[in-house]
């Protein structure tokens, strides 16, 4: 049997038996007493209904998964992918057009039997713990805005690549790096103005107690701020947030409707001092450079392994092409993936630390950044007892007990 063939078959078995052990522990960490610090803001019935919630989106990844797993290696096994490529081969099209066909169609497959787990979750799990507010005709939208989207971006990108790699020589994964680089940056200039709008609408904060109190922080520790916006999170779900969008100073705050609705102003200032810890200890820039850094990585890698035979052979492949390479890359890739999740989990939850440390220190107000973590993971039903391996495999943000932990030993400090 081919050496990538068993690394690949491998790698996809290991990370959903992983999957499936972590859901296991994960239901096992459950402790049927409220942690004392939450006692407040969960009652035994809302304490229950978080754990029945956290068991039913466990259920459905779960399922979800050995799904996937399932489709991709049974399509690796029966030949799959050569059949498609013979198939893009025939109308005897340019290289780049086979291979934008190609790719293509892959990607259109994977939406196309993605859409009814995702109508199902959001239907019927969603519904069931009287989260979603979609309509079927937002569902319906979304779904094909999403899937023009990524047609003209994720297309570009793939001709892009394709190119490089056919026509610039040896160093073509540089170019590649630099290119998808390049994409990248301009999509996050333009997500604000051009991109989330597809989706939501922005209107501006109207003046008053919110408006003042949020300038006056952003005022006092020298945040510049383009616009201060309230989005209507409500049009999916009652689940609340806030968030930053834009790069320098084109940032701009996000704050779900529902966040407005929930939360005190105290507490709203509070979730944006963490927000504004973020930008100013330097998380974004370094997410930024990490980021690109990975990219570049990955398309080295890929560089390496576009042209070997054995790779080809693996998936039965008559002939070999960069877009089937390009595939296949990925799924080679599916171990060394799986470990950058964890390392940047790893990273981002210790940010996310220093960031509720930031608010803390700079609204003097840890009192209400812990009250505003408790209502939120009330109000999402958050796990309030992870297992350590489920934290560590899918958590970018530290479990909010441990979180509430740290603000509290501040506030015993004070
Ligand atoms: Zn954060």
């Amino acid at each position: 049997m081919n050496a990538y063939l068993i690394v690949i078959l491998a790698s996809l078995l290991a990370a959903w038996l992983l999957g499936l052990l972590s859901d296991l522990l994960n239901s096992r960490a459950m402790r049927p007493s409220i942690p004392p610090e939450f006692a407040d803001v969960f009652d035994p019935a809302t304490y229950a209904r978080s754990q029945e919630y956290t068991r039913a989106t466990m259920r459905f990844s779960g399922v979800t998964e050995t799904f996937n797993t399932v489709v991709v290696i049974a399509l690796i096994l029966v030949g799959g992918f050569n059949w498609l490529d013979l198939a893009v081969r025939a109308p005897g099209l340019s290289p780049v057009l086979t291979g934008l066909l190609y790719i293509g169609s892959l990607g259109l497959a994977g939406t196309l039997l993605s859409m009814p787990f995702s109508a199902y979750r959001t239907f019927v799990l969603e519904n069931r713990f009287g989260f979603n507010t979609t309509t079927p005709s937002t569902f319906l939208l979304d779904q094909l805005k999403s899937v023009i989207l990524a047609s003209v971006v994720g297309g570009s990108l793939v001709v892009g690549v394709l190119i490089l790699f056919r026509e610039a020589g040896p160093f073509a994964w540089i170019w590649c790096w630099g290119f998808a680089v390049a994409v990248s940056l301009g999509l996050t200039y333009v997500a604000p103005t051009w991109i989330l709008p597809l989706f939501n609408k922005f209107t501006p904060l109207e003046d008053g107690e919110l408006r003042s109190a949020i300038e006056a922080y952003a005022e006092k520790t020298g945040f510049e701020l383009s616009g201060i916006f309230v989005m209507d999170g409500s049009r999916r779900s009652t689940k609340g947030n806030a968030f930053f969008t834009g790069l320098g100073k084109r940032r701009r705050i996000a704050l779900f409707d529902t966040l407005i609705h929930d939360m005190t102003v105290e507490e709203i200032v509070a979730v944006l001092a963490h927000e504004v810890g973020h930008a100013k200890l330097g998380h974004i820039r370094k997410r930024l450079v990490t980021g690109i850094a990975r990219t570049g990585l990955i398309f080295w890698l890929m560089s390496l392994f576009l042209n070997s035979r054995g790779l080809f052979d693996a998936f039965g492949m008559e002939h070999m092409s960069v877009h089937a390479g390009l595939i296949f890359f990925f799924l080679l890739y599916t171990p060394i993936s799986l470990a950058m999740t964890v390392l940047s989990g790893l990273i981002s939850r210790r940010h996310e630390f220093q960031a509720d440390a930031f608010s803390a220190r700079t609204t003097g107000d840890a009192r209400s950044m812990i009250s505003a973590l408790k209502k939120l993971s009330a109000r999402n039903l958050s796990n309030l007892t992870p297992h350590p391996l489920t934290v560590w495999l899918e958590y970018g943000h530290p479990p909010v007990l441990q979180r509430v932990r740290a603000l509290k030993q501040r506030v015993g400090a004070a």
